[in-house]
Order: structure tokens, then sequence, then C-alpha cells
């Protein structure tokens, strides 16, 4: 960061905090925006008023227990080879995690990139090789590409378990609830790179709550947290506004769209901490079934009542009722070292933002 950036960023903090004279709470609703809010110190330069709260938007905190099941349960036939990107490797299901199996002997393998996987396929072809394919909008286009490879290279020895989640469904869940306690959301510009403005529009126009389409550097965080302010406080009226121009336009990427749109089909799925939301989820359409890992071993998603372990708070954290520092565990039995709950785990999980740069006050 530039000392000129500095300077703008503390005039533009200076602005915001004279503003705000109750308090308010925006939701960041990504993990990546949690990450970058905690590794800016952002929390810390805002008026105490101003209450950053996380959203659902870490792909492998809201990933469920059966999911981790089911990959486990794919480990027992003996050619089976599970791929996953490494931060699922630590988040526990009912009967442990995917790091403890790899100590058991089983065939787990990290990978950094679909490509990665599509090497592994063609030079283990005696095994069958399952890609645990979780994310969000972001991540789809990247395994529509993968299994459209697959085809046309004719690997037959690899599969997707799919978990991948869209944001509209979920942001009207919290949006929906009883008790909602949102005055503002930072919505994630890579999700809208890709799908456009159109699943964050209802924000305002449905709820009529400030949104805006934000960037990830400071800058572009701090810019968006202030046109949200002025809004909450009614220095401008309640609109939908992007920030984050220079990548997102309101139609999004036709082409990763259109991989999507050939790829995969909508279904439901069970979130971790929030439970099944409707047309939630992205999963390989009639055309594609042949690489669904769930058809070519003939078993079932298993699904879980084991959400979080005891005393941990992740399913509060994930839908901004509770920040970390509320819950008894955080930094002392839990640090990413000796996680409990799967936001201590990833990276974008809020605990571990807040744990490894200090966001909380
Ligand atoms: Fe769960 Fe640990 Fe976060 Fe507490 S600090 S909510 S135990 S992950």
């Amino acid at each position: 960061m530039t000392q000129e950036d500095k300077i703008l960023i503390g005039k533009a903090v200076a602005q915001i905090n004279k503003s705000i004279t109750n308090d308010i709470r925006i939701m960041e609703i990504c993990g990546t925006h949690t990450y970058q809010i905690a590794r800016f110190g952002i929390r810390k330069l805002l008026s105490p008023k101003i209450h950053l709260v996380s959203g659902p938007g870490c792909p492998v905190c809201v990933t469920e227990p059966g999911y981790i099941d089911t990959l486990i349960k794919l480990l027992e036939y003996e050619d089976v080879v599970v791929a996953t990107f490494g931060d699922l490797l630590r988040v526990r299901g009912s009967y442990g995690s995917l790091e403890e199996q790899l100590a058991f002997g089983k065939k787990v393998i990290t990978v950094y990139s679909p490509e990665n996987v599509l090497d592994i396929a063609k030079k283990r072809k005696n095994e069958n090789i399952v890609f645990a394919a979780v994310g969000f909008e972001t991540t789809a286009p990247l395994y529509a590409a993968l299994i459209k490879m697959t085809r046309k290279e004719r690997i037959n020895n690899l599969f997707l378990l799919t978990s991948i989640k869209q944001m509209k469904p979920v942001i009207r869940f919290i949006l929906g609830k009883d008790n909602v306690n949102v005055d503002g959301m930072l919505c994630p510009g890579h999700v809208a790179a890709i799908t456009g403005t159109a699943p964050f529009l209802p924000i305002t126009t449905d709820y009529n709550i400030p949104a805006v389409i934000c960037g990830f550097e400071a800058m572009d965080i701090i810019a968006s947290i202030s046109i949200l302010c002025r809004q909450i406080t009614g220095e401008i009226p309640v609109q939908f506004m992007n920030t984050y121009k220079r990548c997102v336009c309101d139609t999004g990427n036709r082409l990763a769209l259109d991989l999507i749109n050939e790829v995969f089909e909508i279904s439901d799925v069970n979130w971790r901490g929030i439970g099944m939301i409707k047309d939630s989820s992205l999963i390989l359409n009639r055309n594609y079934k042949e690489y669904d890992a769930l058809i070519k071993f003939g078993i079932k998603m298993q699904s879980s009542s084991n959400l979080f372990p005891k005393e941990c708070e992740c399913g509060k954290v994930l839908i901004g009722e509770k920040t970390p520092d509320m819950c008894v565990n955080f930094a002392c039995k839990c640090t990413p070292e000796h996680p409990i709950g799967p936001c201590m785990i990833s990276s974008e999980g809020a605990c571990a933002s807040y744990y490894r740069y200090g966001g909380y006050s």
C-alpha cells in the first residue's frame, strides 16, 4: 500500500467514524472479505459502533458433515483416491477428517488446481479419482471446464463429489429470518464477476437493505463501507451499488456462465450450521451424470446431525449472530494449530481470520 493510499484511507475512515452515532451492523457475506478485513486491520480502524459481522461465504466452513462422511465412505473402496483442496483436509465429519483417513493409510491427495486432478487421473489409470468439488459460483466454472476436458480427453476414472453452493439463496435465508439484524451488506466481487449483479439486487429491491458489490483491496472495502454508512444514516437513499466495476459488469462473465449452465443444474443442499436451503446448489446435470461419484459408486450423500463440536459457536458465527471472540474456546482451546470448528480451520473462516490478525476489539 502506498503512502498516498494510507492518507486516503485515513481521511475516509475519519469521515465514516464521524458520521456514525448509533450502532450499526454490516455483514460481509464472503470469506475472502472476512480475511481481507482482518488482514488490513479495518475493523480496528473503524468506530466501535460499526460492527462488521461475517456471513456464510466460507465454502469450507459451510460444507456439511455428511459430505465429509461421504468422502470417507468412498475411501472404503480400495481403488478410490480422494483429491481435495487443502482447507478441507482437517474439517471433521461424523467419523473424523480426511487428514485422519490419510494417517490411516487411505488414499487422500491435496491438489492446488483442477488441472492437477486431470494429471493425477491420467497417471493413475487403475484407480478412480474422486475430486471434492466444494465452493461457490467462483469455482463452479473451473469444475465445469474440468469435466468437459475429462470428456474431451476420454478420461474415464475422474468423478466429482459436488457440494457447490450459490449465494443468492443463502442471502435470502439470512435476510428472511424473523430477527434479522443486518443494516448493510458487502457483496463478494469475485462471485459477482461470474454471476453479474442479479443475485445481489434483491438485497435492496426486496429487503430494502443497502448493498454494495465490493473488491478486495483495502480502499475497495473502505469505500464500500463508506457508501453503506451514508445509506444507513440516511445521508443518501438506500440503493444497490457496484464499486468493483473494474471486474464486475451487470451481466457477469458469459463464458463462465455458459460453462456452468452446460454442465450443472440447480438442486437443494445442506449447509453446515444452517440446514437445507432449496435451490442453493449446483450438481452435475443429466448430460454429465457419468462423472458424478454418487452415481458411479451407487451411494447416497450421507446426512449427519453432528453439525458442530460441543461448545463451538460456528453455527452462529456463520450467520453473523456472534463474532468469534464471543466463543469461550476462541484463542484458548481453539486455535489454527488445534481447531475445534470449521471456522478456525479454513483460512477464510472468521475465527481463523480473527485469530491470525487480531481483528477483534
Ligand atoms: Fe468454533 Fe473455535 Fe470458532 Fe469457537 S473459536 S466458534 S470453537 S471454530
